[in-house]
């Protein structure tokens, strides 16, 4: 239910994050103002500041670059990076060395640190990876009040011209985030960051873990005016709202996290009355482009550097789907990532996007996991969006590589690599099951499979649920 985090509110350092924020949400609209060819000279300043640092201060890029030439680099000069590889070099990876994986760890293992600083500096959360070890991510305050600039300028852009302010004042002006909160996610600590330092606000979080009457009946109550979530939630939440059980009249909507499509994106916005801001960001690089109102998603190429490139790594030509795509993060210094392999396929926009917004538009397909859609005893479907599903099994069992797979109305399998199977099954499958004991389904059987995690022919990725055909809703 609505958890209220207990303040940790320093004035001082308010004041200066709040001058931060505002200057450079003010640069970042300037230079977007002056069209394509200034963003690009921006982001060109901060990569030379960006390599520099790295080559100065970090140990793990000192050693990778030394083949190098001395003296100003280009992106494409430099050797792509993996999570694997950072995550193997943690320490060395950062520019601080005051930061150590021990403490880092010791800091991460204890929940009511979420939204906290680390060496009381710094914010650090973690990913969800689908394979491997979860990346670990350290930001420091200049990383997070460009984070916030890009936000505010968003937050000013077309979507929400249209916007009912009036009822967003009347509700309070209150928000509310629905998202996978038990472990130290980006979304949870950047929104209990905001929520710690500046308590005035009004927010507030629910589980996504949580049934969906009980986040019905949360929402119902709080009557917020800003709502946050994965769009599979906001979907399911969409549809609580048309059938009438979720009565609440937000001004604006915001999603992340997840793919969203137009029909999606339409159909939520249609069930609420107002517009909805979709971000698309990563654990790794939190802001890399928003959502334009003819479906494409525009990066933040003053911010970020992205490169769709092949199976090969060579830059693949607009308009076509790339393997995968290499991010830059020009905002963060204290842990840099650069040509960081983010695994996600993009397609760039051949021409300019109808919108008339000059940065690059994109399309992405990442993440697209299916809503599960599950039969109670008495008959009755239940929908479970992955997300929830996925942390169940991530953070009970601590397992990454996983598949869920419906197998009939009130069956589920659970596939695992097979030494997963043996050291982490049965606990595995006892988390499901209690999860779905909590959803009002214990009739609902879970086994172990036989056969390893399967990748999608259609594009060689891992889905973590994969839904039975025509159950999503
Ligand atoms: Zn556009």
């Amino acid at each position: 239910m609505p958890d209220c985090p207990p303040p940790s509110f320093d004035p001082l350092r308010l004041a200066v994050q709040q001058w931060n924020v505002g200057a450079l949400a003010a640069q970042t609209l300037w230079t977007r103002g002056l069209g394509s060819e200034a963003v690009a000279a921006s982001a060109r300043q901060r990569w030379v500041r960006l390599a520099h640092h790295a080559r100065t201060h970090s140990p793990f890029y000192r050693k990778r670059w030394r083949h190098l030439p001395a003296g100003a680099l280009a992106p494409a000069d430099v050797p792509v990076v993996t999570k694997d590889e950072l995550m193997a070099s943690f320490d060395d990876w950062c520019t601080d060395r005051a930061i150590a994986w021990r403490d880092v760890a010791a800091f991460l293992a204890a929940r009511a640190h979420i939204g906290e600083r680390f060496l009381g500096k710094y914010l650090v959360w973690t990913s969800s990876g689908t394979s491997g070890r979860p990346g670990v991510f350290v930001q420091d305050d200049a990383a997070l009040a460009a984070y916030d600039a890009v936000v505010s300028v968003q937050l000013g852009g077309a979507t929400l011209a249209g916007c009912d302010w009036t009822a967003a004042i009347g509700h309070g002006g209150r928000a509310a985030l629905v998202a996978a909160d038990c472990d130290h996610f980006a979304s949870i600590v950047s929104w209990r960051r905001v929520a710690r330092g500046k308590p005035w606000l009004a927010m507030t979080s629910f589980a996504v873990t949580l049934p969906v009457g009980a986040i019905v009946a949360g929402l119902n109550a709080y009557q917020p005016a800003f709502l946050a979530g994965y769009p599979t939630v906001l979907a399911l939440l969409a549809a609580e709202q048309r059938a009438g059980r979720l009565a609440i009249r937000p001004a604006a909507l915001w999603a992340g996290g997840e793919v969203l499509s137009p029909a999606a994106r339409a159909a939520i916005e249609q069930a609420f009355g107002c517009p909805l801001v979709n971000e698309y960001g990563a654990s790794e690089c939190l802001t890399i482009g928003y959502g334009c109102p003819a479906g494409w998603l525009h990066v933040n190429a003053d911010w970020v550097l992205l490169e769709p490139v092949d199976a090969d790594g060579r830059a693949t030509p607009p308009g076509e789907l790339s393997h995968t795509v290499l991010v830059t993060n020009l905002a963060n210094a204290v842990q840099p990532v650069i040509r960081y392999d983010l695994g996600d396929r993009v397609r760039v926009a051949p021409a300019r996007c109808p919108c008339g917004d000059p940065l690059p538009a994109i399309q992405v397909e990442g993440r697209c996991d299916d809503v599960l859609a599950l039969a109670a005893r008495d008959g009755t479907l239940v929908r479970l969006v992955p997300l929830a599903l996925a942390t169940v099994v991530e953070t009970q069992a601590r397992l990454h590589r996983f598949q869920i797979v419906q197998r009939g109305a009130d069956r589920v399998q659970l596939r695992l690599a097979a030494a997963d199977r043996a050291r982490a099954g049965a606990q595995a499958v006892a988390a499901l099951r209690g999860y779905f004991a909590r959803q009002g389904l214990a009739n609902v059987r879970v086994t172990l499979a036989r056969d390893e995690p399967q990748l999608d022919p259609r594009d060689g990725k891992l889905r973590q649920v994969v839904g039975r055909k025509g159950s999503d809703p």
